[in-house]
């Protein structure tokens, strides 16, 4: 007899899926990312999601630190097939959740050490980390708990509307607007394989270009995806990182605000979400080490609109993420 407090799972070549949603529904039970089993759960851990709800580094508005629960909340319809990457994500590789990390909502820099410390406790137990944040500030600790993994820098391909390669704001320099310039400057970042896509909106002046270039970064406006489109801007991306190891980021507000209200810095004229789906699915077969999707700021979303965008960008990374896992769908199912 099955036990009804026994929550049945999708179980596929030995991993453990989602919470069985033809069984339990969608909208029953605890909310780890697309329903997933919990760090502690399971072993041989190929991708850990997990969440690091720290806001204390913005700019504008404030709220990215409720990002995480908002996330996986917004997470319950992800299936387990993904017929566009012809992929089941959940089976080719193990996925958990493995809750949020633990940050000081006070202090920037002892939150940015406490990430890199939680950061590089997960790599040991998982090849991959998907984190949700939070600010752009954790993308930093991030990045070193990850170049340190690799034992060098890694491509950083950066999808956002800002640079966030700028020195210092009101003379602080662990910001999220400063995490690529600092990881530049740390030698995390390959800076000859980095790129930022969907770039838009005014800047300070166009010395903040050719600042962000002499960093490592090669740039994709969002003025050219009318020209080139989704297609084109895989190419770009696939042919300026090469074989190397590559750390996807991905700030929200690169989706145009029609596509994610929900965010602390947003400026008009951005990607949809279809067109940022379709180039993250063009990633795949490229070494994706580890990704972030951060400044969902949900007291500006509505009806999950950012939440749900959120919660399909990161599913497509991770489906990215198992095309080179080694089980593929054509042989699992
Ligand atoms: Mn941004
Ligand atoms: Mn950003």
């Amino acid at each position: 007899m099955t036990d009804p407090l026994r929550q049945p799972r999708v179980e596929s070549h030995g991993r453990v899926g989602q919470v069985d949603a033809t069984v339990v529904p969608r909208f029953a039970g605890p909310a780890t990312f697309a329903r997933l089993p919990r760090l502690d759960e399971v072993s041989d851990i190929d991708v850990a999601v997990v969440g690091v709800p720290f806001d204390a580094g913005v700019t504008y508005r404030p709220g990215a630190r409720f990002g995480p629960a908002h996330v996986r909340e917004s997470s319950r319809l992800l299936r387990p097939y993904n017929p566009a990457a012809d992929v089941e994500p959940f089976a080719a590789q193990q996925v958990v959740d493995a809750g949020d990390l633990a940050v000081n909502p006070f202090d920037i820099e002892a939150a940015i050490t406490a990430v890199h410390a939680g950061a590089r406790a997960l790599l040991e137990r998982a090849g991959r980390l998907v984190t949700i944040g939070g600010d752009h500030t954790i993308a930093l600790p991030l990045l070193r708990a990850v170049a340190e993994a690799q034992g060098g820098p890694v491509a950083v391909v950066h999808f956002d509307a800002h640079l966030d390669t700028w020195e210092t704001y009101f003379g602080a320099a662990y910001t999220h607007g400063t995490p690529f310039r600092r990881a530049s400057e740390e030698g995390l970042i390959d800076r000859s394989g980095s790129m930022h896509v969907g770039i838009r909106g005014p800047l300070y002046s166009s010395g903040d270009l050719r600042d962000d270039a002499g960093l490592g970064f090669r740039i994709v406006h969002g003025t050219e995806m009318d020209d080139i489109g989704p297609r084109g801007v895989v190419e770009r991306i696939r042919e300026r990182v090469g074989d190397r190891p590559v750390y996807v980021s991905v700030d929200i507000d690169v989706l145009d605000p029609a596509f994610a209200p929900g965010t602390g810095t947003p400026e008009a004229g951005g990607l949809t979400s279809r067109e940022l789906l379709a180039i993250l699915r063009g990633l795949a077969g490229l070494d994706l080490v580890g990704a972030d999707v951060v400044e969902v700021a949900p007291a500006y979303d509505h009806a999950e609109i950012t939440g749900v965008a959120a919660g399909h960008v990161i599913y497509e990374i991770i489906s990215s993420m198992a095309s080179v896992a080694g089980v593929a769908s054509k042989t699992a199912r």
